[in-house]
């Protein structure tokens, strides 16, 4: 039975997985890789990620996926730009793994492919239409539309990190305001180091509001709210029923969830309201390496 071999790049860790036809993850590795560091070139990255892929290449294996972060430019695998890994300027990605690996290599945005698990398998399983968001260093969206994953003209479709929620912070796109720079894993961290002089990842900052924390409570409150706010208004653009969010920052879905809701109902129109299904992941950290395996085939 044809196997894949799927891996989801994160700017803080790569997690990789072979794949069989029935969406079985069969050796899966997941290991810390700080690829978010400005000192890294696009060189190095590429290194990095071929020198994991390459012992799990077996002669089994058909083609690689890869989900990655950034702007891609077409369906062949070329990052015009990633907001979070700033060295990265109109790479040729999946020709340059595909020549290190000598196997066929196919890359999409790791938020669509984190759309096309969470569809296939996941809590978005079902749905017609899906808007799937990830909350990690960056904030990203993927979009299913009638079935099919919806990449836009040039594949930037759905970069929902970048809608603009409110002023003042810069974002690494080169915007102020953006949601990336208010909702992610690594916005929250910092927002509350500036409000508090203590550095805290996002799930520990989960913990101290879950523990009485009213800084945490309140900072997480409000990132509830503008992933409520920004999720309303592309529910008014696309008229999509089923959103699905995942990532690390998801795990705090307690404290999250009910200020999402609130927000997103008020903004949303009349007969929209109380209508729209927010999802915490079903997958945990599994959808964008199905997703992957998927584009591997396709
Ligand atoms: C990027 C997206 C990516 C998201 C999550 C954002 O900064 O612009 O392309 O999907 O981060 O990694
Ligand atoms: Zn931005």
């Amino acid at each position: 039975m044809s196997r894949v071999l799927a891996a989801d790049i994160g700017g803080t860790n790569i997690r990789a997985a072979v794949i069989d036809a029935n969406g079985s993850l069969l050796d899966e590795v997941r290991v810390d890789a700080q690829l978010s560091n400005p000192a890294l070139s696009a060189d190095e990255i590429i290194h990095i990620i071929a020198d994991l892929l390459q012992p799990m290449i077996t002669a089994d294996i058909t083609a690689v996926g890869l989900g990655f972060p950034g702007f891609f430019r077409g369906s062949d695998g070329v990052l015009a730009a990633s907001p979070n890994l700033p060295n990265i300027r109109e790479l040729p990605l999946a020709e340059s793994l595909s020549s290190r690996l000598g196997i066929r290599v196919a890359a999409q945005n790791d938020a669509l492919c984190a759309a096309i698990g969470e569809h296939r398998f996941g809590a978005g399983k079902g749905a017609r239409n899906l808007l799937h968001i990830t909350l990690g260093t960056g904030v990203g969206g993927g979009l299913i539309l009638s079935d099919q994953p919806w990449t836009g003209e040039y594949g930037m479709a759905m970069e929902f990190g970048h809608v603009r929620v409110a002023d003042e912070r810069a974002c690494g796109c080169g915007l102020h305001g953006c949601l990336e720079a208010w909702a992610s894993a690594t916005a929250v961290s910092r927002i509350y180091a500036e409000q508090t002089g203590c550095i805290k990842s996002a799930g520990d900052i989960y913990s101290a509001a879950c523990s009485g924390d009213s800084v945490a409570e309140a900072l997480l409150r409000q990132t509830g709210e503008y992933l409520g706010a920004a999720i309303a208004e592309a529910v008014k653009l696309l008229d999509v029923h089923t959103i699905t969010i995942s990532g690390g920052l998801s795990g705090a879905w307690s404290l999250l969830y009910p200020p999402l809701m609130a927000r997103m109902n008020s903004r949303l129109i009349p007969p929209l309201r109380d209508t729209i299904h927010v999802y915490q992941t079903s997958l945990g950290d599994q959808a964008g390496l199905l997703g992957a395996a998927y584009i591997a085939r396709s």
